[in-house]
């Protein structure tokens, strides 16, 4: 009987748990462009000094000394995704 009772708080904290690394009622965040590390989390990233965009490393709109960061550095750069190749981080 304990153990029953055992497991189903460890389903219950898994789920809370879940909920707060993946919050899914957060439907007022997927249209705002200003973001995109939101769907980016931990990904490596290029950017260049002075530009405006961050992008794939194997972009081809990728021009000059690239550095690799990862997407939050980014978007906390004031970069934003490149619309050819950060395509996904601008749709959901
Ligand atoms: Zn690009």
């Amino acid at each position: 009987m304990s153990r029953i009772v055992w497991a189903a708080s460890l389903a219950v904290i898994l789920v809370l748990g879940a909920r707060i690394l993946y919050p899914a009622a957060a439907p007022h965040l997927r249209s705002e462009h200003s973001r995109p590390a939101a769907h980016l989390h931990g990904q490596m990233v290029a950017i260049v000094e002075g530009g405006k965009l961050f992008h794939d490393p194997a972009c081809t709109y990728l021009h000059g000394k690239a550095r690799m960061v990862t997407a939050e550095e980014a978007a906390r750069l004031g970069y934003t995704p490149c619309p050819r190749c950060m395509k996904s981080a601008l749709e959901h």
